[in-house]
C-alpha cells in the first residue's frame, strides 16, 4: 500500500493514513523534521490520497491523478493543475525575471493567494506544498498568515508546510497548522531502502547510511553517485584537517580551529570526529575493517590507534557525544569549540608547548 512507501516514518504514515480514511483534511499541516526525512514523499502521498480516482484510502499510485501528481512534485514542472508549489528562489516577477535569492519573497505569497480565489480545476482537494517554509521572509510569513486565516473550505484547499527549522516560522503560523513530526531515518531503514534498489553491496549501503546520518535523500544521492556528493567532499576535507592536527604541524591546527568555529560547521565536525574515534576503537581492537566507516583513512587510523589507549578513546567519544548534545540544545559553536579543544586536543598528547598556546 502506498503509505508504506514512508514506512520508515511509522508515526507520520499512521497519522496521514488516518486523516485520509476519515475523509476530512485540515486546512494546514506542518511536516517538520530534519532534511531528507521523507516530508516531500509524504506530501506527494497526501496529495495523491486526496485525489486518487480509486477513492478514499491509500492512493493507488496508478490512476491518472496519482500519476500526474507524482510527476508534478518538481516545482519547476507542474503538470497537475491543483498541486501548487511555493518554494525558495522560484518567484518570477512581472518583468519575467526569476527571483534568484534563497528565500520565499512576499510577492510569491501574494501571487499564490490570487491563484487560490477559485475552486480547484480538477481536484477533489487542491494541495499547496510550501517547500522549506522557514525560508519565507518575515513579510512573506505575514502575508501567508493572512491566507491561512481566510475561509479555505469553500476553495477546498490544504496547505502542507515542509520545514527542517519550524522554530523560524511565526508562532501564529505554527499554531494554525497540525504538526506532523518526521524523525531522522534510522540507519537500518536507510540500508534496507538502498539495498531494495539493487546493485549495491551491504557494506557500501551501511557506509552511506552512516555518513548520511538520518538523511534518506542524502543516502540515495550518495549511493547514486558517491564522487559527486558534497557530503563526501566535505568529509574528506575535515578528515584531512583533523589528520593534520593530530600529526602535529601548527598550521593544520590553526586551520582546523578557524573552520571549526563557524557555527554551522560544528555539529557536522563533531559527528565526524565521533565516527572517526569509533573507527579508532575498531582498528585498535583488531576488529573487522568492514566495520570501519572511514575505511579510506585506514592508514591514519592505524597510526593514531598506536598512540592512544582504549579507555582514552572511549573517554573522548563520551565527551564528544556530550558536546554534541549540548550544541543541539543550548551552547554556541565557539563554546563547543573551546570544549573540544580543552577536552580532546589537549589530551591528544600535543607536543610540549602547544597545549599552552591553545589558551592565549
Ligand atoms: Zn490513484
Amino acid at each position: 500500500m502506498p503509505f508504506d512507501e514512508i514506512g520508515y516514518q511509522p508515526k507520520a504514515a499512521t497519522i496521514l493514513r488516518r486523516i485520509v480514511e476519515r475523509g476530512h483534511a485540515a486546512h494546514a499541516y506542518l511536516f517538520h523534521g530534519p532534511p531528507g526525512s521523507g516530508k516531500r514523499e509524504a506530501a506527494r502521498l497526501f496529495a495523491q490520497a486526496q485525489n486518487c480516482e480509486g477513492g478514499a484510502g491509500d492512493p493507488c499510485g496508478q490512476c491518472r491523478a496519482c500519476d500526474q501528481i507524482a510527476r508534478s512534485m518538481d516545482p519547476d514542472a507542474p503538470l497537475y493543475p491543483d498541486l501548487v508549489h511555493l518554494a525558495p528562489g522560484r518567484f518570477v516577477a512581472s518583468d519575467g525575471k526569476k527571483q534568484a535569492s534563497d528565500t520565499i519573497v512576499v510577492d510569491a505569497v501574494r501571487q499564490l493567494r490570487q491563484s487560490l480565489y477559485n475552486a480547484p480545476l480538477v481536484a477533489r482537494r487542491r494541495v499547496v506544498v510550501v517547500h522549506e517554509a522557514d525560508k519565507m521572509q518575515p513579510a512573506a510569513q505575514n502575508a501567508f498568515l493572512k491566507t491561512l486565516e481566510e475561509p479555505l473550505e469553500k476553495i477546498r484547499t490544504t496547505f502542507l508546510l515542509l520545514s527542517a527549522r519550524p522554530q523560524a516560522l511565526l508562532p501564529t503560523i505554527r499554531s494554525r497548522c497540525h504538526a506532523v513530526f518526521f524523525a531522522p531515518v534510522p540507519a537500518e531503514a536507510i540500508v534496507r531502502r538502498l539495498l531494495s534498489a539493487g546493485g549495491l553491496e551491504e557494506a557500501s549501503a551501511a557506509l552511506w547510511a552512516r555518513l548520511a546520518d538520518g538523511n534518506l535523500q542524502a543516502a540515495l544521492t550518495l549511493a547514486a553517485d558517491p564522487d559527486a556528493s558534497p557530503l563526501i567532499a566535505e568529509r574528506a576535507d575535515w578528515l584531512t584537517r583533523w589528520e593534520a592536527v593530530i600529526a602535529g604541524p601548527a598550521a593544520g591546527y590553526a586551520e582546523f580551529e578557524a573552520e571549526g568555529r563557524k557555527r554551522d560547521e560544528m555539529p557536522k565536525l563533531i559527528d565526524l570526529l565521533i565516527g572517526w574515534h569509533r573507527d579508532l576503537l575498531v582498528v585498535q581492537s583488531g576488529g573487522d575493517p568492514r566495520h570501519v566507516v572511514n575505511l579510506d583513512r585506514l592508514d591514519a587510523l592505524r597510526a593514531a590507534a598506536a598512540t592512544l589507549d582504549g579507555p582514552e578513546i572511549v573517554r573522548r567519544i563520551e565527551r564528544l557525544v556530550a558536546i554534541r548534545g549540548a550544541l543541539d540544545v543550548y551552547i554556541r559553536g565557539d563554546l563547543a569549540m573551546d570544549a573540544l579543544l580543552a577536552d580532546i586536543l589537549v589530551s591528544a598528547k600535543l607536543p610540549a608547548g602547544r597545549a599552552d598556546s591553545l589558551y592565549r
